[in-house]
């Protein structure tokens, strides 16, 4: 559902992503992992559309929704309201749905997004994707800055959303061990350009892999 084709990003001059194919099935998780500036908050700001590209193409069979790196909450807004940005015409309706996801938020929704911790604002993000009843949820960190505890809670919504509604994932993740366990089909990006692709528990296993992020060899 969501096809990437020979994807050129530039910033100016700078070449940020230099060629990628990726393609993302419906209902499919798939993790894109990589070192720091490889272009992975490059590639998902394309799909969701904040970005041109100078080449290739981004095709997407449906609705995307982005969780965008840090979360992004509106402070001083509660949850609810936050979680209203998300949504545009099916607003009330949708509320009801996200409660229902992800009853944690619904004992929160009057609460000021700000006062809230970085694993509960997390959710608030990914509820305000939620409201545009994505096809593809595309986030950008999930782990970022949160306690492995809290992580584990987030990873079991996005599987539970995945399996019972069929929404496919784009997960950008620095924790490999977290993406892999989440996403059974990976992607590694480097210097903007795709060094492998295919089923984790292989990549988990690679040479290439275990060295560059499990510290092996
Ligand atoms: P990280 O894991 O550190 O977030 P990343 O894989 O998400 O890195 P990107 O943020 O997509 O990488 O950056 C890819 C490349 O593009 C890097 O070389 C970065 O310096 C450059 N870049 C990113 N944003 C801009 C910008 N707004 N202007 C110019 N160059 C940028």
């Amino acid at each position: 559902m969501l096809h990437i084709t020979d994807l050129v990003v530039r910033y100016g001059s700078a070449v940020a992503l230099d060629g990628v194919s990726l393609n993302v099935g419906r209902g499919e998780m798939v993790a894109l992992v990589g070192p720091n500036g490889a272009g992975k908050s490059t590639l998902i700001n394309t799909v969701s559309g904040l970005l041109k590209p100078a080449s290739g193409s981004v095709v997407v069979e449906g609705t995307v929704a982005q969780v965008p790196e840090g979360r992004q909450m509106f402070p001083d807004m509660s949850v609810e309201d936050n979680l209203l940005l998300g949504g545009w015409s099916i607003r009330n309706r949708q509320l009801d749905e996200v409660f229902d996801l992800l009853p944690d938020l619904a004992g929160m929704r009057r609460r000021k997004a700000g006062r809230l911790s970085g694993g509960q604002q997390q959710m608030v993000a990914i509820g305000r994707a939620l409201m545009a009843r994505p096809d593809l949820l595309a986030i950008d960190e999930l782990s970022l800055g949160l306690a492995p505890i809290v992580v584990d809670e987030l990873a079991e919504h996005l599987r539970y959303l995945n399996t019972e509604r069929g929404t496919a994932v784009l997960l950008v993740e620095q924790e490999v061990t977290l993406a892999f366990n989440l996403c059974a089909r990976a992607c590694v990006l480097e210097a903007g350009r795709v060094v492998v692709t295919g089923p984790s528990s292989e990549l988990a296993e690679s040479d290439a892999v275990r060295k560059a992020y499990f510290g092996d060899l």
